[in-house]
């Protein structure tokens, strides 16, 4: 009993790349990425936790604007093959991509019972102001907090500037401050000031977990296709034309709307009898998409598209790939895309 007590905590910290692990060229001023031992060599305070700290590279480590479905299956096989081993788990990222990588892996994951944490910073580790540090030390502190045996936060989630936020409901709302992140439509997770102050009321606490599966498949024969006043014909049918084209995240005005325009709709129809799959996703910040509410989305149920209620871009986009890549024929993939998989949608 006493030994398991004092058993202390693993966490594994997985450094892909990013801002945080980079130095900027003395001439150019330039910044590239630097081997992660010097990152943690600007960290010595890490060795001041109680905890078996291990790290993983993940090769090449790259910008996070070169981030693809490759890459996010690269690191959940990382964490897959040592799921067991490790109490939780810390991702150094890039911020650029750091919601959609967030959004891909909380769905990757299926019954997670230890948290994941990205982070990164916006300035470099081993600059005077960096925010590197904190985040860093933060995000192990909380990837590593257990409450009666049991990890407090079994999320994917972003920690950025004292904040943890659900990894599926976050963007990069900001290229310049340290608050970089944002969740607008779900609260925040915790809080770090002097102490780490959880919301434990919105921590994702499914009832019955089954034992932790990683799929690991994307299709990425999609489109995001954002609406702006004056869209033309041609580049609306033009991209709904795609060849193997399989799924649109269609970002829309304010509540779900678009213009009326007859060509507009018709195409949509067409694309949709293909079992091209319409998910409507609001281009504001919060709020959510309500078709039906105003003439210019009523069309739209009408033909079939689906309403992405109030999940982020990122996360639509990457349920999207996720789900055309599980192999479930076109009425399931609606089905899922309707309904929460893992806290991405208020109902
Ligand atoms: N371009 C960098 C990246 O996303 C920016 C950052 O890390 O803040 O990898």
């Amino acid at each position: 009993m006493a030994k398991a007590k004092n058993k202390k905590s693993s966490i594994l910290i997985i450094y892909t790349g990013g801002t945080i692990g980079m130095v900027q060229h003395p001439q150019t001023g330039m910044l590239t990425p630097v081997r992660f031992e010097q990152i943690l060599e600007e960290v010595p305070e890490l060795n001041k936790f109680n905890l078996n700290i291990q790290t993983e590279v993940l090769n090449p480590v790259i910008d996070s604007s070169n981030m693809n479905p490759t890459s996010w299956i690269k690191i959940a096989n990382k964490i897959k093959k040592q799921y067991n081993k490790f109490d939780g788990f810390v991702i150094l990222h890039g911020t650029d991509t750091m919601a959609y990588t967030a959004s891909a892996l909380s769905y990757m994951f299926e019954n997670l019972d230890k948290p994941i944490i990205l982070t990164g910073s916006q300035l470099p580790i081993g600059m005077l102001r960096t925010d590197g540090k904190e985040n860093l030390i933060t995000s192990v502190e909380i990837a590593s907090s257990k409450k009666d045996g049991k990890s407090i936060v079994p999320e994917v989630c972003i920690y950025f500037d004292s904040r943890l936020f659900r990894g599926n409901r976050t963007v990069k709302s900001d290229s310049e401050l340290f608050s970089a992140f944002h969740s607008v439509n779900y609260p925040e997770l915790a809080i770090a000031g002097v102490d780490i102050k959880y919301s434990s009321k919105n921590i994702y606490q499914p009832e019955n977990k089954g034992i932790l599966k990683v799929n690991t498949s994307f299709n990425d024969n999609v489109v995001i296709l954002k609406m702006f006043p004056g869209i033309s014909r041609s580049v609306f049918n033009s991209i709904f034309n795609i060849p193997e084209l399989k799924g649109v995240v269609l970002e829309t005005f304010g509540s779900g709307n678009v213009p009326t325009t007859r060509w507009l709709i018709s195409c949509i129809k067409r694309a949709i009898k293909k079992n091209i799959i319409v998910l409507n996703i609001t281009q504001c910040e919060g709020g959510r998409v309500v078709m039906g509410q105003y003439e210019t989305s009523i069309e739209l149920i009408k033909a079939g598209v689906i309403s992405g209620k109030d999940m982020t871009v990122e996360a639509a986009i990457t349920k999207l790939m996720f789900l055309l890549g599980q192999g479930l024929n076109t009425d399931d993939v609606k089905m899922y895309l309707n309904k929460s998989l893992r806290g991405e949608i208020s109902e």
